[in-house]
């Protein structure tokens, strides 16, 4: 056998999970059929009498199903895969003794599925542990038996979010949802196993809600609602998947199973899931980026250097991936201020239950809050996340320079300044790159990497490495006004001032980009980013490209009002109720201009698709599938048109000029 090791001991037979030559366990045609022989074995095995499944791979249990022999699949190839899985499952649950996955790392999709055919389910409270049903999100469905088992294990309304939102949780999380049954640190995993398994095989408790269509009805559409509000109806895959899961109540899991079948096969002919799936792949490729021929450093301490907005959000995501931080501010109020907010992380995330309390306590206390110019020679990253201003900027580096050693990696936050006139006042600007986060930083997964050109291969390299040591997507970008998201994305948050500024009800302007697919209208997107830091952005993209993007008068005269947006309660909108409404002060700054004859979509879409073939054009990243993973990363982008360069081809959008460098076909 190549990827699963089967040992029994006095009537326990342990199944291990271990694919040769790979770090990751996933199921494709070899695996199901080695499951499925070995199941019958065990099957065929009067000796044994109790079962446990788990993994040999240090950080995953089992990570789904093979994305990449899938995509490669025929649709006849793809339905048979879909139905041995099926087989292989439902042998597993049909064995006459009891079953438990214990589970240590990535538990998910196909993973999860298969834990689901088990009587008992327990995971290890590691951080690595991870568990849930992520199908939608490529654009497909739970298609080995998830939509079917996990309503019957949890209760349809309670799995209907999960599936249809394709969650993933951490071990507590999951326990919290009821889809496993216990956590435990990870070496009680197999005594925790060993109790349970003599509880027997678990008494399938059947939910009265499956009984009874009226109810099945009133959830299903309750459901619908919330799909076709959070998406539009533009994603295919939640409102097929939920059709699946509420009709498998009331059918027989063999008939349910080939209806999960079905729907896979309908839905992979989608584009919208062929441009999901390429987006996964684009993430799992960033995330193993390496530059050849240079070993990485690992950094150890790092320094954040001011505790604004930015530098607290990234002090606290360092400290929740256990680096030792110290946090500087020139302003000890300042200081102290970030102190709270970084606190106040902690609390949500304890609140939401991505970490304990304890967890949060150890991690809090890794940063070191200090507002003293003291020496850093012992320091090898310093993260600076001061104001947005060239000239202070360079005083900060050029202080830097005499305070840290020679080989410590000088990072920039700045959103849109030109990393090299910082390198001008450093001994050693090979050591000098942009390290942009994105706000707010616990939410946002990418990190754009700006490479100046005096960047050495070394420092590039080691950034690279730091960026996904702390979870996060890095994509390289050459250091040029604006870089490569805000690059794309201010000339559309401008030009949606100008239609404002025409007339245009703030909400149809938002609405409409809602529509597209964005995750945020244009203008609560000013108003959540703070009109001061986005005009201080815009400024510098304007001087950069004045023929091309002006700065509408109107937000000049909301910064001078002091309108800036949610944080002061008043921006484009009025912040006072619940549910924001146009501020009537900005709607009367507004001059009857003539109005845009272009639908607001095409207009506004057009700009960052344009835009964007500029980028390609000037070689901003490396290829035009990192142009549009970056936006879909770091804008929230509509996933499913895959870009702007993607929507673009797909749309014909682009004037022939617009297409400029030889290797234009995105990809
Ligand atoms: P902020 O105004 O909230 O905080 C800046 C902090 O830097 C202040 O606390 C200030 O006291 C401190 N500071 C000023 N001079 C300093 C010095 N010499 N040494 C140490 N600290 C000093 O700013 P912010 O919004 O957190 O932005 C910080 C940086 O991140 C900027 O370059 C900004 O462009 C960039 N950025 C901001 C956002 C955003 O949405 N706010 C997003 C991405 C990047």
């Amino acid at each position: 056998m190549k990827n699963l090791q089967l040992s029994t001991q006095d009537g326990h037979a342990t199944l291990i999970f271990d694919r040769e030559g790979s770090s990751a366990n996933i199921f494709d045609f070899d695996t199901l059929n080695e499951l499925l022989d070995t199941l019958t074995q065990i099957e065929n095995d009067n000796s044994i009498n109790s079962l446990q499944l788990r993994s040999n791979k240090p950080n995953i249990f089992i990570a789904g199903a093979d994305i990449h022999a899938l995509m490669a699949s025929t649709l006849g190839e793809l339905a048979a895969m879909i139905d041995l899985g099926h087989e292989a499952f439902q042998k597993l649950e049909d064995l006459r003794i009891p079953t438990i996955a214990t589970i240590h790392g990535a538990c998910l999709g196909g993973g999860y599925e298969l834990a689901l055919a088990c009587d008992w389910r327990i995971a290890s409270d590691d951080k690595c542990t991870t568990i849930g049903l992520p199908e939608t999100k490529l654009g497909i469905l739970p298609a080995w038996g998830g939509s079917t088992r996990l309503p019957k294990l949890i209760g349809l309304p309670q799995a209907l979010p999960l599936i249809l939102g394709g969650k993933v949780l951490n071990a507590n999380g999951a326990k919290i949802k009821r889809m496993i049954d216990d956590v435990v640190p990870k070496e009680h995993l197999d005594r925790v196993a060993t109790e349970f398994l003599s509880r027997g095989q678990r008494e399938t408790t059947e939910h009265p809600v499956l009984h009874n269509p009226a109810s099945v009805r009133l959830i299903e559409a309750q459901a619908r609602k919330d799909i076709m509000q959070r998406t539009r109806g533009l994603y295919p895959a939640p409102l097929k998947a939920l059709k699946v899961a509420c009709q498998s109540v009331s059918l027989t899991p063999a008939v349910s199973f080939r209806k999960e079948r079905d729907t896979v096969i309908e839905l992979v002919s989608q584009p919208e899931t062929a441009r999901l799936i390429d987006i996964f792949f684009l993430s799992e490729k960033a995330k193993k980026l390496r530059l050849p021929d240079v070993t990485p450093h690992e950094l150890q301490h790092p320094v954040v250097l001011g505790s604004g907005i930015m530098g607290a959000g990234i002090a606290y995501w360092l400290s929740a991936h256990h680096y030792p931080v110290l946090l500087q501010d020139i302003d000890g109020n300042a200081l102290a201020k970030g102190m709270v907010q970084i606190g106040d992380q902690y609390s949500q995330a304890v609140a939401r239950h991505f970490t304990s309390k304890a967890e949060a306590h150890k991690n809090f206390d890794r940063i070191h809050a200090n507002a003293e110019k003291i020496p850093l020679h012992n320091r090898d990253l310093v993260i600076e996340a001061a104001v947005e201003d060239l000239d202070i900027k360079q005083q900060i580096f050029a202080e830097l320079n005499t305070r840290c050693s020679e080989d410590c990696i000088l990072a920039t936050n700045t959103s849109a300044l030109p990393i090299h006139e910082l390198a001008e006042v450093v001994t050693n600007p090979g050591r000098i790159i942009g390290l942009h986060f994105f706000n707010p930083v616990p939410q946002m997964p990418l990190v754009e990497i700006v490479r100046a050109p005096t960047t050495s291969e070394q420092t590039l390299a080691t950034a690279i490495r730091f960026v996904q040591r702390i979870g996060k997507i890095p994509v390289v970008v050459k250091d040029s006004p604006g870089f490569l998201v805000n690059r794309i994305l201010v000339p559309y948050l401008l030009e949606a001032c100008h239609i404002f500024a025409t007339g245009i009800a703030p909400e149809q302007i938002d609405e409409a980009m809602l529509d597209f697919g964005m995750p945020m209208g244009p203008l609560r997107l000013l108003d959540e980013v703070g009109l001061d830091v986005g005009s201080h952005v815009a400024e510098t993209l304007i001087a950069a490209y004045p023929e091309r993007m002006s700065m509408p008068p109107l937000l000049n005269e909301m910064i001078e009002n002091r309108h800036l947006g949610r944080k002061s309660g008043k921006g484009f909108y009025n912040y006072d109720s619940k549910t924001p409404t146009p501020n009537p002060d900005t709607l009367a700054l507004r001059q009857n201009r003539i109005a845009p004859d272009e639908p607001i979509i095409d207009r506004l879409a057009h700009l960052m698709s344009e835009e964007a073939a500029r980028c390609l054009d000037e070689e901003i990243a490396d290829s035009p599938a990192s142009i549009d993973f970056a936006m879909v990363m770091g804008t929230g982008y509509a996933p499913f048109r895959g870009g702007p360069l993607r929507y673009a081809d797909a749309t014909h959008l682009l004037r022939p000029d617009f297409y400029p460098a030889p290797n234009r076909k995105t990809g």
